[in-house]
């Protein structure tokens, strides 16, 4: 991923069963490195770039749609990769599904 915004989670890792905070990598929003707590809007933070990216689809951004993309993040105790679907409702982060294996997942998709 290039740019990316992350998205904080409490959960716990499948691999290993540490519950921590993740901090998932995700392209939804205005691609600026922010964070987003849960119920945080995602479009509403001020550009701070000239020529900002929008991920996964500006189509779907900007008509409001509901959707998902895919959270990339490494367990802090064993370090392998975890796996989640970050779930944007009404414009704001809404929730997040961590999941075992990125298998089922595309890049993302419409809820
Ligand atoms: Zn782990």
């Amino acid at each position: 991923m290039g740019r990316y915004n992350l998205f904080i989670a409490e959960g716990m890792c499948p691999h290993c069963h540490h519950s921590t905070v993740f901090y998932f990598q995700a392209d939804i929003g205005r691609l600026e490195w922010t964070t987003f707590e849960l119920g945080d809007d995602i479009m509403s933070p001020p550009a701070t770039m000239r020529s900002p990216v929008f991920g996964p689809d500006p189509d779907a951004l900007h008509s409001g749609r509901d959707l998902w993309a895919a959270g990339l993040e490494r367990c802090p105790s064993c370090h392998q990769y975890v796996h989640a679907s970050i779930n944007m409702r009404s414009g704001k982060y809404h929730s997040c599904e961590i999941i075992s294996s990125s298998n089922e997942l595309y890049e993302w998709g419409l809820l």
